[in-house]
């Protein structure tokens, strides 16, 4: 999944919070999940997993965290202006952080690889061909050896 050659650049809807990517994609998830419906407004989160070294932030933002599965923080990155989410982590996958694949206006942008929390999946929505499946979250770790 190459895709390092050239930065890559998300930015918030007003423009002034930015996250510079200069490495490889890790893996790309859509997450069906009621704080992901949330956070997004929408019916799915679409995710691009990077190495956290591989994300410069731009701007300034502020913090939310709250605790995911097992009590784990998971913190979210958004502008102060337009409350756009650029970027998040969570103690889940030390050293991973996650992009919302929207902030890079990107229609070329890879799909996803994996569909997670089918749980709370709206039924219409229908997940691209040969994606794995998952009814909750990912173990801890899983993110890199999905990588190519
Ligand atoms: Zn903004
Ligand atoms: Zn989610």
């Amino acid at each position: 999944m190459g895709r390092s050659s050239v930065e890559m650049v998300a930015r918030c809807l007003c423009g002034q919070f930015r996250a510079v990517v200069t490495g490889d994609l890790k893996s790309v998830a859509m997450c069906h999940c009621l704080a992901c419906k949330r956070r997004s407004g929408s019916a799915f989160a679409y995710n691009a997993f990077y190495q956290t070294s591989d994300v410069r932030l731009e701007g300034t933002h502020k913090v939310h965290e709250r605790e995911g599965q097992e009590g784990r923080k998971i913190r979210r990155l958004f502008c102060p202006e337009c409350g756009t989410t650029v970027y998040s982590s969570g103690e889940k996958f030390p050293g991973i952080c996650n992009i919302p694949v929207g902030a890079f206006a990107d229609p070329d942008f890879p799909a996803p690889l994996v569909s997670l929390f089918e749980e709370s999946k709206h039924a219409w929505v229908v997940p691209p061909p040969g994606i794995e499946h998952y009814v909750q979250g990912r173990a801890p770790g899983a993110v890199r050896p999905e990588a190519k």
